[in-house]
């Protein structure tokens, strides 16, 4: 069963790549892992599309947004005291439990 009825928003030129396809080469894309030819295969349909700039957008928006606070958000203290936090509650929650406990 081809269900291409929902790719074809946009021009709909049949040489150009679909929303389907577009939107499932959307991560690559990001990642800059396309070859060059399909790289401009999907920059032309984000171009022409709407919805799938859009939503491409978001994504990157979102990437970026991700990557800078992964990067520098949780500082070595905080680790650190997180750490020490979970360790004495371990310590604390049962001394007396035998190692050899099931
Ligand atoms: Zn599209």
């Amino acid at each position: 069963m081809g269900d291409d009825g929902r790719a074809r928003c946009g021009g709909g030129k049949s040489s150009h790549v679909g929303c389907q396809e577009a939107v499932r080469q959307l991560y690559v894309y990001l990642d800059g892992e396309l070859t060059e030819e399909r790289r401009l295969q999907i920059a032309v349909h984000l171009d022409e599309c709407g919805p799938c700039a859009d939503a491409a957008g978001f994504e990157a928006e979102l990437r970026a947004v991700v990557s800078s606070r992964c990067k520098d958000r949780v500082p070595d203290s905080l680790i650190a005291r997180v750490a020490a936090a979970i360790a004495a509650e371990a310590e604390l929650s049962d001394p007396t439990r035998p190692s050899g406990a099931p």
